[in-house]
């Protein structure tokens, strides 16, 4: 199961049924998993745990470039510009990760099936 869910985590695939794409472009994310039809963002707001995700992403990529430039003794223009051009090439993959991380550690917190939000009978709380 660990493997299926690594496997999905890493091709970016819905966290309830591990086989829907969560994204149709680029950043263009879908609404629904098209194979199990589970919504992906559960309640407002529901992203911005993943934003904390993207923070660290970022600051775990930023750091090896950042000591490495220090270490070449880079100007203060070259070292922004090497992190600010780093940042935008790399912002699509860490946002991308970030939101499907946070829904697969979500999914493994708070499991759902993939029916659940179709169900009729259902009382919220
Ligand atoms: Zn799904």
């Amino acid at each position: 199961m660990w493997f299926k869910r690594l496997k999905a985590l890493l091709l970016q695939r819905c966290p309830v049924c591990l086989e829907g794409k969560v994204f149709h472009s680029l950043l263009g994310m879908n609404k629904e998993c098209p194979v199990c039809g589970v919504k992906f963002d559960r309640e407002t707001g529901y992203f911005l745990n993943s934003m904390f995700i993207a923070y660290t992403i970022g600051f775990l990529i930023l750091i090896p470039s950042a000591v490495w430039l220090y270490f070449l003794n880079a100007s203060i223009l070259v070292f922004t510009i090497a992190i600010v051009v780093e940042c935008l090439i790399l912002w699509p993959i860490i946002f991308r990760y970030s939101r499907v991380l946070w829904m697969h550690a979500d999914q493994i917190m708070d499991p759902r099936q993939p029916d659940v939000h179709e169900a009729p009978d259902r009382q919220p709380g």
